[in-house]
C-alpha cells in the first residue's frame, strides 16, 4: 500500500511511504506532521489513491483540568486574604501601619491570588515578623493554614 500525505494548503508532498499495510494507528501517528512551507497541519492523506481520514484523537482536556484546579487554589488564596484583612479590620490598626503591611505582603498576596499556594508559603516563611500586625503567632497560624491546604506537616 502506498501512503501519501499532502499539505492541503500548498499541495506539497510531505510523506510518501510504502508498506504491506497501514493501521489507523500508523496513520494517526502522522497527525503531528507540519508542512515545512506554511506550517499548517491540514493534511490530506491518501492510501492507494483513496482519501482516508484521521481518527479524531480524544486528548484529555488537560488545560481545563489544570484551570479548574488553579481556580480552586485561587479561591482558597482569596479566602486567606479576606480572613487576614478582616482580622486587621477588627484589630483596629492605624492606616499607616496597615499601609506598611500591605506593601510587605504584596508578594504573598500575589501568590495567593494566582493560586500559587506553595510559593505563598515560601514567601510567608521568608517574612520577618513586625511584632505588631505580623506577629510570630500570626505567621505560624497562616503558615499552618497553607500547610494544611497543601497536605504538609504543620509548623
Ligand atoms: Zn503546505
Amino acid at each position: 500500500m502506498d501512503l501519501l500525505i499532502v499539505c492541503e494548503t500548498c499541495g506539497l508532498t510531505l510523506i510518501q511511504a510504502s508498506k504491506s499495510s497501514f493501521s489507523q494507528e500508523d496513520i494517526d501517528a502522522y497527525r503531528s506532521v507540519k508542512c515545512a512551507v506554511d506550517g499548517t497541519t491540514n493534511l490530506q492523506i491518501t492510501l492507494d489513491g483513496t482519501t482516508v481520514s484521521f481518527t479524531p484523537k480524544v486528548s484529555p482536556p488537560l488545560l481545563s483540568v489544570v484551570q479548574g484546579q488553579l481556580a480552586g487554589a485561587q479561591d482558597f488564596g482569596n479566602s486567606i486574604i479576606l480572613q487576614f484583612a478582616a482580622e486587621n479590620y477588627l484589630g483596629g490598626y492605624s492606616t499607616t501601619d496597615l499601609n506598611t503591611v500591605l506593601t510587605t505582603l504584596t508578594g504573598v498576596m500575589q501568590a495567593l491570588q494566582t493560586g500559587s499556594i506553595t510559593i505563598a508559603l515560601q514567601r510567608l516563611e521568608a517574612l520577618e515578623p513586625d511584632g505588631q500586625i505580623i506577629t510570630v503567632a500570626r505567621l505560624t497560624e497562616y503558615r499552618n493554614i497553607l500547610q494544611a491546604y497543601l497536605g504538609m506537616p504543620l509548623t
